[in-house]
């Protein structure tokens, strides 16, 4: 539901990218979270009570390619994007980064290499120090990292602000005196001021009006185009990213159920809660009939995941193996896996 998208939907997704190499890639990621009980919030101990928020994570991700990232809250995908950046190290497994391997880097290693991973947050104010101005929030990383000179560092600000569409004239105000929409350009400003290759996107257009989203998507789309970004897009709103993306990942509980080409996913969609997913999304047409597929219950509690596949408790097509079984993601077709004990039968 992406208003003013014009001729550029499809544009992002019939590039070459399945040629090109792999930027960020991780294997068999996990991070847990140890459970704090009691008056005092004491941690009950690893081991003992612990919440599993990603679960053996194993994906690839190509230079210049957008891998978006749905499913519904709290099934891990903003501890997947924060895992990918390092700024949650994962409990165990690998993330490597243009061939790098983030867990074996020294401090001072890591910390260089951050200059080519950033991160764009749903709220800008999670990027943007309300009490700098907005020249002081671009300058701060550039000056970090010792960057260029004073001059080079400030002319860059007025770059970026031009080109993500705000009056450099503007440069001496604070994030409060900007729209919703404008703040997040300027914190897609600063997350490019250190000119990364990969970013991680976490929702960044959910809290706007529809007309702003796509005013920022094709931002996104335009500088991914000029700088040959890689992202990693999450959102919970499945057509967000299917106009953004290349490829799209659907997570529950922890885990990938399924990923594809984003085409593919959505004319052939193999995981049963990929087709509720997607019967959810509302279509333009009064004449379309199609039955929207309606979930029982919620997302089971993830200290307590259910035996077997862990959406067998809200799957409508179910099958006696599901409750014991633990499917594995598998490949169906060219590019294309899924988790689910069905998905040898298509
Ligand atoms: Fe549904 Fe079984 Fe497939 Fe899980 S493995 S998605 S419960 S059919």
């Amino acid at each position: 539901m992406i208003g003013n998208a014009g001729n550029g939907e499809q544009r992002m997704r019939e590039g070459s990218i399945g040629h090109n190499r792999i930027l960020v890639e991780t294997r068999n990621l996990q991070k847990r979270f140890p459970v704090k009980s009691g008056f005092w919030g004491r941690v009950a101990g690893i081991g003992k009570r612990e919440l599993v928020a990603i679960r053996g994570i194993t994906l690839q991700i190509r230079e210049g390619e957008t891998l978006g990232v749905v499913g519904e809250s709290g099934c891990g995908k903003t501890t997947l994007g924060r895992a990918l950046l390092y700024l949650n190290p994962p409990f165990s497994g690998e993330v490597i980064f243009a061939g790098k391997n983030l867990g074996k880097l020294s401090r001072q290693e890591l910390r260089q290499l951050r200059q080519q991973m950033q991160p764009i947050f749903q709220n800008p104010y999670a990027s943007l120090n309300p009490r700098m101005t907005v020249k002081e929030s671009i300058l701060e990383p550039l000056q970090i990292y010792g960057v260029g000179t004073r001059e080079e560092q400030e002319e860059r600000v007025t770059y970026l602000l031009e080109r993500v569409g705000i009056d450099p004239r503007l440069q001496d105000r604070y994030p409060h005196e900007f729209s919703g929409g404008q703040r997040q350009r300027l914190a897609i400003a600063r997350a490019l001021a250190l000119q990364p290759r990969f970013i991680v996107a976490d929702e960044p257009v959910s809290a706007l009006d529809v007309s702003i989203q796509a005013q920022i998507l094709n931002l996104l789309c335009s500088l991914q185009d000029e700088y040959r970004l890689t992202y990693l897009f999450i959102s919970h709103d499945l057509s967000v990213v299917h106009y953004l993306s290349n490829r799209i990942a659907v997570m529950y509980l922890g885990e990938i159920v399924e990923i594809a080409d984003a085409d593919t996913l959505f004319d052939a969609p193999a995981h049963p809660y990929t087709r509720a997913l997607l019967s959810a999304i509302p279509i333009p047409d009064p004449w379309d009939t199609t039955p929207q597929i309606v979930l029982p219950g919620n997302v089971p509690d993830p200290l307590d995941p259910p035996a077997g596949c862990p959406f067998h408790p809200r799957c409508p097509e179910r099958i006696e193996r599901c409750v014991q079984d633990k499917p594995t993601l598998q490949p169906v077709g060219t590019d294309h896996q899924v988790s689910c004990h069905l998905a040898s039968s298509l």
